[in-house]
């Protein structure tokens, strides 16, 4: 652990009986670095996510069936996209599976709501990310009550044993909720609306939003209570500081790949003999 991190990530993000309300979106939890330390450290261990994400990929394409499955949750601006961009730009495409899930299309409507989520699961030796994924339906939905409270109610358990069934079959699940704070997130907005590179990113109904905030405290809140599991725990990052949220979901997916303990795949064939061949060729 670099020493600037007094605690790592995966301590000093957890979910565990954290309280939303509370939570300081600017603070950087266990790390002690300013920016310029935060960036250095960052080059650093992108090398060190991409190395063990190009393991689990060649373990992957030798067999091995399990996969790391990163969730991001957030408000618009949190900075999902930074993340895939800029932590996930960092490891190589091929054994990439990204998903964004956006409003569900009207075939996606017909099916249960994990349907489209299990179309998307990676396969082994796969790193998945999900921008936004099935808590949606216990967000979203139950601040717009898309549908009755008896509907959504189960979902919570339903969720659990679902990831219960996915870490069985092999996957480690990276679940990460981000906040920033309703302050940043109207300078995130505003910069979308002063720059064209941005105009892209913005959608008038992140405005409308806003005014749900309570609701959506709420009901990330009972997110966090109710499936954070041990088997599947949630990491809550404070996202004012977008150096911090990179180096932050760097450290935790770097976690979970090494509790992988992978090593590269042993040659199939006689190493020695085939240089001989080699040399004849
Ligand atoms: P983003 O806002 O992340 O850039 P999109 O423009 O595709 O991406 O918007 C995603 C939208 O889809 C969000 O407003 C989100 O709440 C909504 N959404 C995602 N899943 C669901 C769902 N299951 N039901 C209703 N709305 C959903």
């Amino acid at each position: 652990m670099a020493k600037q991190w007094t605690v790592a990530a995966t301590e000093a993000l957890k979910a565990d009986g954290l309280q939303i309300a509370e939570l300081d979106t600017s603070a950087r939890p266990g790390f002690t670095g300013d920016k310029e330390a935060g960036l250095e450290l960052l080059v650093e261990r992108s090398q060190v996510l991409s190395e063990l994400q190009e393991k689990l990929y060649a373990n992957g394409r030798s067999g091995d069936k399990r996969s790391v499955l990163l969730v991001l949750q957030g408000m618009d601006t949190a900075g999902k996209g930074g993340i895939v961009r800029h932590v996930i730009g960092s490891v190589d495409p091929q054994g990439v599976d990204h998903t964004a899930f956006g409003v569900p299309t009207r075939e996606e409507l017909r099916h249960h709501y994990l349907w489209r989520i299990r179309k998307a699961l990676p396969r082994g030796g796969q790193l998945g990310v999900f921008d936004r994924s099935h808590y949606e339906d216990v967000l979203v939905v139950r601040v717009h009550n898309l549908v009755p409270p008896t509907e959504w109610e189960p979902r919570y358990d339903e969720i659990n044993a679902f990831e219960r069934e996915l870490v069985d079959e092999g996957t480690t699940l990276v679940k990460i909720a981000m906040f920033v704070s309703l302050d940043e997130q109207k300078k995130r907005l505003a910069e979308r609306l002063e720059r064209p590179d941005k105009y892209w990113k913005f959608n008038p109904a992140d405005i409308d939003e806003r005014a749900h905030w309570p609701a959506y405290q709420q009901a990330y809140q009972a997110m966090l209570d109710r499936t954070c599991t041990e088997y599947a725990p949630w990491y809550v990052l404070p996202a004012d500081r977008k150096w911090f949220s990179r180096l932050a979901v760097t450290e935790l997916l770097i976690d979970a790949l090494e509790r992988l303990e992978l090593d590269w795949p042993a040659a199939q064939f006689d190493v020695e003999e085939q240089k001989r061949r080699l040399a004849r060729a």
